[in-house]
């Protein structure tokens, strides 16, 4: 007997790992939705899904969502994700990840779906424990210009997990750390993105403080495994569960590696650090690798060729 085909709503589904995930779940043969209120997503990143089980759902998530026909699970993508996109929409950012995530969180129940957050490596704010593990509680600064975005992923997860305890909802919650890869926008401004376009139009490469600070990167089709296994994974696994790519490079590694391999002419400009910048962010994956059978293959080098490659063919 064949599977039968689920109807997958991916909310955030224009953005950067939106799209990719629309993709990924389309050739598995899913009838898939996207919502998205396009405020950082892009049209382009969709609009050549040539499938009849693809729909696009204009909507902002902060209004609840109507939708006629029955659906089985719903990813919860939808959120300003770039530090400077949610600096200068902070209050919209927070009403996304807590008033969007009530509204997706009652439209499961009302369906009996199940749910994956899409929650963050924020959420360990400028963390104390290094590497992280999903049992670490963070060091948030609640008052701080970020806390938009972690203060309400972590309420996000609060709202997550009452649901599960009130109503039994399906729940997932997975923490991504740093993700790169097609699709994200180029005037994005995350590190990936920016040393990229920097490099390859000739322009100084702008690395943030001295550039000491962390980042792990994870190949977006990585990402998009572990997502697809954690909604898949037994019933009574809930997370959170930590992805993201546990090798960790300083943020003038990451200049250096991406002037080389553009063989850009760019120089390297110190600007000034935003404030509440992670000093280091490395996650522990074990829980996803035993859980999940999940460890990334696509190492920094790999993935660097293939998002190089996108944006150059993006500026032609
Ligand atoms: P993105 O900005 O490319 O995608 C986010 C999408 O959500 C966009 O299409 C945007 O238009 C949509 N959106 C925003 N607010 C909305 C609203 N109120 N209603 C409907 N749609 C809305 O960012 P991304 O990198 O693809 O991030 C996707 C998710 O993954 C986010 O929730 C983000 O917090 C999370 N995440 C990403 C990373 C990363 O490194 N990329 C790391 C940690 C967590
Ligand atoms: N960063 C930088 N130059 C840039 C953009 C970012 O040096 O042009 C730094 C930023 O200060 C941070 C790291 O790179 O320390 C990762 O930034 P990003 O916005 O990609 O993600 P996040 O801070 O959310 O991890």
């Amino acid at each position: 007997m064949g599977k039968t085909m689920k109807t997958i709503l991916v909310c955030g589904g224009a953005g950067f790992i939106g799209s990719n995930l629309c993709s990924y779940l389309l050739n598995k043969g899913e009838k898939v939705i996207c919502v998205d209120n396009f405020s950082t997503g892009n049209m382009d990143n969709i609009k050549d899904f040539d499938s009849p089980l693809f729909n696009i759902i204009k909507h902002d998530i902060t209004e609840p969502l109507e939708v006629d026909e029955s659906i089985d699970e719903i990813y919860n993508l939808a959120s300003i994700a770039s530090p400077p996109h949610y600096l200068k929409m902070p209050i919209d950012t927070l009403k996304t990840n807590v008033i969007g995530a009530l509204n997706l969180l009652e439209l499961a129940c009302e369906k009996d779906a199940k749910i994956l957050q899409s929650s963050t490596s924020e959420v360990y704010g400028d963390p104390l424990e290094h590497p992280q593990k999903e049992s670490y509680r963070g060091n948030v600064n609640p008052i701080g210009v970020r806390a938009c975005y972690d203060e309400g992923k972590r309420a996000a997860e609060t709202l997550f997990f009452d649901f599960n305890r009130t109503y039994s909802t399906k729940i997932k919650v997975v923490r991504i750390f740093n993700t790169y890869g097609p699709n994200m926008d180029s005037y994005d401004g995350r590190v990936v993105s920016n040393f990229i376009i920097q490099s390859l139009n000739g322009e100084d490469i702008t690395v943030y403080g001295d550039g000491s600070q962390t980042r792990s990167f994870c190949y977006i089709d990585d990402m998009i495994e572990g997502l697809y296994r954690m909604m898949n994974s037994r019933e009574d696994f809930l997370g959170p569960v930590n992805l993201g790519n546990p090798e960790e490079f300083t943020i003038l590694d990451l200049a250096q590696k991406v002037i080389q391999k553009t063989n850009s002419e760019s120089e390297i400009v110190f600007c000034p650090l935003p404030s509440d910048d992670p000093t280091k962010r490395k996650p522990d994956i074990s829980l996803a690798r035993k859980e999940l059978d999940w460890e990334p293959k696509i190492k920094l080098d790999e993935g660097l060729d293939k998002t190089i490659e996108y944006y150059s063919n993006l500026l032609k």
